[in-house]
């Protein structure tokens, strides 16, 4: 009927603007690659801020002592408290929380936000145990992962940049994140030093290299999307401090903010979202390929055929207006339906778009959707993850030196969108060709946290 011809059509036209053959993807990690330059070059030299983070030193694994880390970068925080035992002994224990942000903290004032992370971490020291071995008279010491955009000043010290994933507190802006948070430590009586600031690529690039020496990189896909990897100092033309011994530095590219001309961007779903999002024009990188969008973008090609295909009839589902009310693993869970019915489909749509009854031909047009989606945001994560490989000329195959890269992956998308995660794998593999035998992808289970423990110790004041 005219009916499916028109969503036929639209699914057709949303294929094309999606598409992300393999030349483009070769465009676009060039020009990752070009932009991480000119990041590097100066300030405010790219989109991409190619932040130095002033870490210059990656775990050894002789870290020793009690600490503890706060991650906060999503819609949950969690509190770690990790002992280190040395090479020998390593992560000896590791206990954590996980506490959900109430929604209207996340766009109110910096003081509530940051006194409701102090009480939250309080609560957490208070039930350390006798076998918890604090070095009598010493000070508690956290690493801070915070990631949202951060001017670093010092390993301890930085301002916020911007909000971005949601969060809107216009007071916290151009403040020093770890002075707001030492404040509300204070406010609640909770003495502990924040020893390092990082985010969560720098934390789960510690944590990668903790186990493996061989990472380089640390990609986050998650609510947001991130990268950090490992620089030489001496390429970096804006660092104009001194050489560090090391000779590296680490850099947190703050991917999310990457555009292109390349990019395959549509009008009608992806620039419109950006438009009506909280930061309209920024992180549009982000906004192709992470958790908090995918869903959302999902919800807009459905509400485009329902209006323009009667897709559900001929009213449309009131529901299906509502911005952000398809999160991403729904559309997961959409994606991965096996049952011959698609019935987690059609269960999804009946519980959260109030659309009862569809036919299964609906619904594997839906799957269809979630594919197109999912994989134009996996393909252009490994296309970024290629342009970092080129930056460091570690995307060929070099016979002198059989070097190989590690690059730590992490993040709730990545972890649980497993569509997602083999299509980003396998288009790695596929741009790399024989170099791929000597690039390898590691999850790092939450190696962000025990990652800033790690940093935290090795920036005690103790040392
Ligand atoms: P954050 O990025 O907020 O620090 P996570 O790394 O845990 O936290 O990522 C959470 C994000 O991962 C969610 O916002 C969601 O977009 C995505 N996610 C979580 N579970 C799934 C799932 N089953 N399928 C797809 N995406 C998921
Ligand atoms: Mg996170």
């Amino acid at each position: 009927s005219g009916r499916w011809a028109k969503a036929a059509a639209i699914v057709k036209e949303l294929e094309e603007k999606c598409g992300t053959p393999i030349g483009k993807l070769r465009q676009v990690a060039d020009a990752m690659a070009v932009e991480m330059h000119a990041g590097l070059a100066s300030e405010g030299g790219s989109k991409l801020k190619m932040i130095i983070s002033f870490v210059d030193n990656l775990p050894t694994g002789d870290e020793k002592g009690l600490f503890y880390a706060l991650d906060l970068g999503g819609t949950n925080f969690r509190v770690l408290r990790v002992q280190l035992g040395g090479k020998d002994n390593r992560v000896a224990k590791q206990e954590f929380e996980e506490v959900s942000i109430p929604p209207h903290l996340m766009v109110g004032t910096s003081d509530a936000l940051f006194d409701f992370i102090a009480a939250a971490l309080k609560k957490f020291v208070d039930t350390e145990g006798e076998d918890s071995h604090l070095s009598p008279g010493r000070q508690r010491e956290l690493g801070f992962t915070f990631s949202f955009p951060v001017k670093q000043s010092s390993i301890a010290a930085g301002t916020l940049i911007k909000w971005t994933k949601g969060f809107s507190i216009e007071d916290a802006v151009g403040q020093d994140v770890v002075g707001e948070l030492t404040k509300a430590m204070e406010r609640v009586g909770l003495d502990m030093r924040v020893a390092a600031l990082v985010n969560d690529t720098i934390g789960t690039l510690a944590g990668g290299r903790y186990d493996n020496p061989d990472v380089i990189a640390a990609v986050i896909l998650g609510t947001g999307t991130n990268a950090a990897y490992v620089e030489r100092a001496h390429a970096i033309p804006k660092w104009h401090g001194l050489l560090p011994k090391s000779g590296d530095m680490v850099i947190n590219m703050e991917w999310g903010n990457f555009r292109s001309s390349h990019l395959p961007l549509t009008g009608i779903y992806d620039q419109a979202m950006d438009v009506e999002s909280l930061n309209p024009g920024e992180q549009i990188f982000e906004k192709l390929i992470s958790g908090m969008y995918l869903g959302e973008i999902l919800r807009r090609v459905l509400c485009r055929m329902a209006e323009e295909a009667a897709f559900f009839g001929d009213t449309i589902p009131p529901k299906l207006k509502i911005p952000f009310i398809l999160r991403t693993p729904d559309m997961s869970a959409m994606h991965h339906d096996t049952s011959s019915d698609l019935r987690v489909v059609g269960s999804k749509l009946k519980d959260i778009l109030e659309i009862p009854n569809t036919s299964l031909k609906t619904r594997k047009l839906i799957v269809e959707l979630c594919d197109i989606i999912s994989v134009r945001g996996a393909r252009l994560s490994a296309a970024g993850i290629l342009g970092i490989l080129k930056k460091l000329g570690r995307d060929t195959v070099r016979e002198e030196e059989k070097q190989r890269s590690v690059i730590a992956l992490d993040g709730g998308l990545y972890e649980h969108y497993t569509k997602f995660r083999e299509a980003m794998e396998s288009t790695l593999k596929e741009l790399l060709g024989e170099a791929s035998d000597t690039i390898v992808i590691e999850h790092s289970n939450d190696g962000s946290g025990v990652g800033a423990a790690l940093l935290a110790a090795s920036h005690s004041q103790y040392l």
